[in-house]
C-alpha cells in the first residue's frame, strides 16, 4: 500500500489528526522514512494501530500475535523461507484449514499459497507488522534450538566436571535467558536447593516451572551472572544489585538482577525490563465504555491529580501511557520523570530519575516547573518530599500523574495524607483515583463452559454470587497457553471520581470506610465488581479474581 494513502487512511478512520499527518510530512522530508515509519517515530500511531486500522478497512479481522507461541506441528508444515518470502506468519493448522497472519491486506498470494498447503481455503488474520518479523524469528530459531534439549545436553556434557565453568556454563544461562524470552516472562528464579538448581519464570504474573539443574553448575552459574551484572563475585554474604542487556535475535532485553544470600546459596532474580514502544491505547486495556467515558473525562481536565494505584506489575504505568495517548500532545508540553524509562513517546519529554546523583522524583518536578509545563508525569509517590511537590505542581494549574502502591483507589486518600500533605490541599487538587489490577485472560484456545457446583461460589468467597450464577468458563489447558489454561492479561479497575461530596470528606479526614461507603453510594464500582463481570463473560475465572484481589 502506497505510504501517502496509508496516512489518509488513518486520518479517516480518527486515528492521527491533519496537524499530526503535517508534522509527520515534515519529518519524512528529513529523515526520508516512510510517512509510516514516521507517524510511529513521533508516537502517533503504533504498528498495533496501523494493523488494527487497516484490518477495519480490508473486513480481515485483526489478531494480536504478542506472546502468541506457534504450535510446533505448523512450523513443521510451513518452512520459514517460505513464511519470509511469502509474507505470512503460520499460526495454527487444523483438518487442512491453515491459520495465517499477513502485514498486507493485498497480499493474495499468500493466501493462495496457504490454500495450496492446507488444502482449504486459509482462516486469514492481520497482524502487527512489527510483531511479525520478530515472531517469525523467535518461532523457527525456537524450533531449531530446542530449550529442554540444549540444556539437557550441556547438562551431560558437564557430568564429570566437580565445578564447570567456561563456554557450558555460558551457554547454559543463555539457554535459561532465551527461555524467559521464548515464554515472555517478566521476571526469571534461579534457586538454588539442597540438591539442585530450580528455575521459574514468572508468566502473566504467576510464577511457573522451569527447569531444573545441576548442583555442580551452580556456582558457575551464580557467578556468569554476577559478572554479567557486574556485582562482587568474592562477596555472597550480602545481597547484591546490578543490571545488565542480554542480546536475543537483533534485540537487547536489558536485565535488572538481585542476589539473595540464602541457606544454598545465593538465590537469584532477573527482571527482563520489556522492550519499549509496544504502546496502548486506553481502549485495548480493559475497561468498559461507562469507564472509558470516565477516564477520557479525568485525563482532559487542564489540572489536578491524578493516581493510579495497585501493585507491581499491575499495569500503572500502561494505564498512564495510554491516557497520555488521548491527549493533544502537540498542544500540550508533558513532562515526565520515571524509573525507569519503560515506553517511549516521543512527542513527551521524558527524563529518568537517577538516585547516583541526586535527580529524584521530587526534584525532577520542581525543575519541570520552570520548564513550562503542561502535564507532569511522576513515576510513583514514593515519599513525602514526591507527595507535596505533585499537590503543590497541581494546585498552581497543572495537569500531575503518577501512582501509589495501595491496595484500592479509596486507600490511596490516607496513603496521601499519611504523607503530611494537607488534607485541605488534597481535597482540592485530587480529582481522580483508579485502582488497577492484572488477571489472566482465559486462553481462547482451550476455553470451555461448565457448571458450578453448588457451594463452589460461596467457597471461592463469592456468596452473593451462589445460587444466581450457575455456570462459570475455564482453560481446560492446551499447548498455546502452556497448559496454563490462560494467556495474556487484561485490567480490572475501578475509577473513584472526587466530587463535592468526597471532596469534603477528604478535607474533613473521614477514614477509609467512611470515604467507601459514600463513594459506593455515588455509583462507585469496584474492581471486585469489575472482576465478577469479566468471570461472568468469559474473559476470566473466578479463581483469578480470587488471586489478584483475595
Ligand atoms: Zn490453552
Amino acid at each position: 500500500m502506497p505510504p501517502i494513502k496509508l496516512g489518509e487512511l488513518l486520518k479517516q478512520k480518527g486515528r492521527i489528526n491533519e496537524t499530526q499527518f503535517e508534522i509527520a510530512l515534515a519529518e519524512q522530508a528529513i529523515t526520508g522514512e516512510l510517512l509510516g515509519e514516521a507517524m510511529i517515530t513521533l508516537g502517533f500511531v503504533s504498528h498495533t494501530d496501523i494493523a488494527q486500522c487497516l484490518a477495519e478497512q480490508s473486513g480481515i479481522p485483526f489478531l494480536d500475535i504478542s506472546g502468541y507461541n506457534i504450535p510446533e506441528k505448523v512450523l513443521h508444515v510451513v518452512h520459514k523461507d517460505m513464511a519470509q518470502n511469502m509474507r505470512f506468519i503460520p499460526l495454527d493448522m487444523s483438518d487442512g484449514t491453515l491459520t495465517i497472519g499477513i502485514t498486507d491486506p493485498d497480499n493474495l498470494k499468500a493466501v493462495d499459497k496457504a490454500a495450496g498447503i492446507g488444502g482449504k481455503p486459509p482462516k486469514v488474520y492481520l497482524v502487527d507488522a512489527d510483531l511479525f518479523e520478530e515472531a517469525i524469528e523467535k518461532a523457527y530459531y525456537f524450533l531449531e534450538n530446542p530449550i529442554t534439549q540444549g540444556i539437557s545436553r550441556l547438562i551431560s556434557a558437564m557430568k564429570s566436571e566437580a565445578s564447570p565453568e567456561g563456554s557450558n556454563i555460558s551457554s547454559l544461562v543463555d539457554y535459561v535467558l532465551q527461555d524467559a524470552i521464548r515464554r515472555n516472562a517478566s521476571d526469571v528464579h534461579i534457586t538454588p536447593t539442597q540438591k539442585t538448581m530450580h528455575v521459574y519464570y514468572r508468566i502473566d504474573g504467576v510464577l511457573q516451572y522451569g527447569h531444573c539443574l545441576p548442583l555442580n553448575a551452580r556456582q558457575g552459574i551464580i557467578t556468569r551472572i554476577k559478572i554479567l551484572a557486574k556485582m562482587d563475585i568474592a562477596e555472597q554474604r550480602v545481597p547484591q544489585f546490578g543490571i545488565f542487556s542480554f542480546n536475543f535475535l537483533k534485540r537487547k532485553y536489558n536485565m535488572r538482577v538481585s542476589t539473595i544470600p540464602t541457606l544454598h546459596g545465593e538465590d537469584i532474580s532477573l527482571r527482563v525490563l520489556i522492550r519499549s514502544g509496544f504502546l496502548f491505547r486506553i481502549t485495548n486495556l480493559g475497561y468498559e465504555e461507562d469507564d472509558l467515558q470516565k477516564l477520557r473525562h479525568l485525563f482532559s481536565k487542564p489540572h489536578g491529580l491524578i493516581i493510579v494505584s495497585g501493585p507491581t506489575g499491575g499495569g500503572k504505568t500502561t494505564t498512564l501511557f495510554a491516557a497520555l495517548r488521548e491527549m493533544d500532545l502537540i498542544e500540550k508540553n508533558v513532562l515526565s520523570v520515571e524509573d525507569p524509562i519503560e515506553y517511549r513517546l516521543s512527542m513527551i519529554k521524558q527524563t529518568e530519575a537517577s538516585s547516583k546523583v541526586g535527580y529524584t522524583y521530587a526534584m525532577a518536578g520542581r525543575c519541570f516547573l520552570r520548564h513550562d509545563p503542561d502535564v507532569i508525569l511522576v513515576g510513583e509517590i514514593i515519599d513525602e518530599e514526591t507527595a507535596k511537590m505533585a499537590v503543590s505542581a497541581s494546585t498552581t494549574g497543572h495537569l500531575v500523574l503518577s501512582t501509589l502502591h495501595t491496595n484500592d483507589a479509596p486507600s490511596s486518600i490516607p496513603r496521601l495524607t499519611g504523607f503530611a500533605v494537607d488534607k485541605n490541599d488534597i481535597a482540592t487538587t485530587l480529582i481522580g483515583v483508579i485502582g488497577q489490577r492484572l488477571v489472566r485472560k482465559i486462553c481462547n484456545n482451550c476455553k470451555e463452559k461448565y457448571a458450578l457446583n453448588p457451594g463452589e461460589l460461596a467457597g471461592m468467597g463469592f456468596p452473593e454470587l451462589e445460587g444466581v450464577v450457575k455456570t462459570a468458563y475455564r482453560g481446560r489447558g492446551c499447548s498455546l497457553c502452556n497448559n496454563t489454561g490462560y494467556l495474556g492479561r487484561t485490567a480490572i479497575g475501578e475509577i473513584l471520581l472526587v466530587d463535592d461530596e468526597i471532596k469534603f470528606l477528604i478535607s474533613s479526614g473521614a477514614p477509609v470506610n467512611i470515604l467507601r461507603q459514600k463513594a459506593n453510594e455515588r455509583g462507585f464500582k469496584t474492581m471486585r465488581d469489575n472482576g465478577i463481570r469479566k468471570a461472568e463473560e468469559g474473559i476470566t475465572t473466578f479463581a483469578e479474581i480470587l488471586r489478584v484481589i483475595g
